[in-house]
């Protein structure tokens, strides 16, 4: 039994950087690992998809180039090898650099094996058992694999295979129109696959109003890829090298037929392999690990941070759990993850940018709101880009003046919705943007044109 006084298990965005600060305020830290240092956002989620996302971009930008005046005379061609070595070369110092900083860190030792309790104090990691007064879980998530009928019949992808392969898929299937699905959809019609997306709601990416998933579905269409809305009873099947999918829709054939299929359907924790019984960890339904608002789990002395506890489900989320469990625990510093206001992006292009309530969300509240919107058409810099598919969108609390929640589908509009989630945090009134003069030209100057146009949410 080796003894420590910290055990984390998992080195995903939250994890190292903990490990880190508990090794540098003077505890003995272990910190495990069972696969890839770094988890998903380095190896199998953000990293690789921005990578791919930025190449995809390349091609669709020299497949527009004569629009510019940019003659590309001979026909343009994705080298699929390339890609991916472009990618790797971006993941890889990554997933490098996070093991290789555990490693030199002082007091911090690293295991590479599976990680399982034995016990509310004990974790058996190979053949050795470590045992600490305090355990972080930042075990994250998986891909979903559903019980739909004929899928053990057929070779699917998930995020983590069809990021290890070079090949070009003819007829890549996407099961999920979500944020991770119409991702991979774009890449991949941008480097020359036939792609359909299949979704079993009436609508892609059915949490944002329905204003944001029509725009999506215009930006993704016009692209050439087949979308199939309301696929209630989906099944799969093998035929010869090809995979058909039987898809119930009120319209539009009842077979797609293609040659790969990528399940993107959402996200299961990685809670079911960690012996929780054996500590006394409660989860929910889903195996999420039930935490308070500083992410204590139910057993005094065990945390839970990042994807696995539920409250988040991404990168940044993750991190922000690290950051409040460092504050409580070495800073005296109180934190919440209940102070966190929820934002986040769409990496399709041009990109969804999220902060704050949706339309839909305020209408829902009852609470009296103004709202304003902006195509993209009238913004000046999207213009000049020939970029303009998209459009912003903000609501404003009728009494406070303060920001409740904004969309901005359009370039650049991942990096413009900081302004607004900046003044929502600051809790600011919206007439603060109003007196700042923004850059000439750029999205984000429009914004405050936009909130000149504020008009009750009727
Ligand atoms: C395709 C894709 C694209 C994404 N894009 C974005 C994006 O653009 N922006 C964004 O914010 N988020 C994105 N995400 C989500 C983001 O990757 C995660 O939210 C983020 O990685 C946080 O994860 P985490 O810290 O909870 O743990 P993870 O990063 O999942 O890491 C958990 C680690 O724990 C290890 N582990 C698990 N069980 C054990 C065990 N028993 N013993 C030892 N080790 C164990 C795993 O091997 C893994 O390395 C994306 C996800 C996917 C799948």
């Amino acid at each position: 039994m080796k003894e420590y006084d910290a055990i984390i298990i998992g080195t995903g965005q939250a994890g190292p950087s903990l490990a880190k600060r508990l090794a540098a305020s003077g505890m003995n830290v272990a910190i495990i690992e069972r696969k890839l240092f770094g988890g998903t956002c380095v190896n199998t989620g953000c990293t690789p998809t921005k990578a791919l996302v930025a190449s995809a971009y390349a091609a669709r930008m020299v497949s527009r180039a004569a629009e510019f005046g940019v003659m590309v005379d001979s026909p343009a061609r994705v080298d699929m090898k390339r890609v991916k070595a472009r990618m790797e070369a971006i993941v890889s110092p990554s997933t490098k650099g996070v093991e290789r900083s555990l490693r030199n860190a002082e007091r911090c030792t690293v295991y590479h094996d599976h990680a399982r309790f034995v016990s509310p104090r004990e974790v058996a990691v190979g053949k050795e058992v470590l045992s600490a007064g305090r355990i972080f879980i930042n075990v994250g998530g998986r891909a979903l694999v559903p019980d739909m009928p004929g899928l053990d019949q057929v070779d699917y992808l998930t995020n983590s295979s069809l990021l290890r392969s070079d090949v070009l898929p003819r007829h890549l299937i996407i099961v999920g129109g979500s944020y991770i699905g119409l991702e991979f959809a774009q890449i991949y019609r941008r480097f020359g696959s036939d792609v359909t997306v299949i979704e079993m709601s009436p609508r892609l990416v059915s949490r944002e109003d329905e204003d944001v998933s029509a725009s999506v579905h215009d930006i993704l269409q016009a692209e050439g890829i087949n979308i199939r809305l309301n696929a209630k009873c989906l099944t799969v099947a093998r035929r010869g090298n090809d995979i058909t999918a039987n898809v119930e829709c009120t319209e539009g054939a009842p077979e797609v037929v293609g040659s790969h299929l990528l399940l993107a359907v959402g996200r299961r924790p990685n809670t079911d392999d960690l012996g929780l019984e054996k500590a006394s960890v409660t989860t929910d339904d889903k195996g999420f690990i039930k935490v308070d608002d500083q992410l204590r789990t139910n057993v005094p002395g065990i945390w839970a941070l990042g994807d696995c506890n539920g409250k988040g489900a991404f990168t940044h989320t993750s991190w922000n759990d690290f950051e409040i469990v460092a504050a409580n625990l070495l800073d005296k510093d109180e934190r919440r993850a209940s102070d966190r206001i929820p934002a986040y992006g769409l990496y399709i292009d041009p990109p969804l940018g999220r902060v704050g309530l949706s339309e839909a969300q305020v209408r829902k509240s009852g609470r009296p709101a103004l709202i304003a919107t902006l195509a993209m058409e009238d913004v000046g810099r999207a213009f000049e880009k020939s970029e303009t598919q998209g459009f912003m969108k903000v609501l404003v609390d009728q009494e406070t003046k303060q920001i409740l929640g904004a969309a901005i589908l359009g370039t650049g509009g991942d990096e413009v919705i900081h302004c607004l989630l900046e003044l929502i945090y600051a809790r600011a009134p919206y007439t603060v943007m109003q007196r700042a003069v923004h850059i000439h030209p750029t999205v984000s100057e429009f914004l405050p044109t936009m909130l000149g146009e504020l008009r009750p949410l009727s």
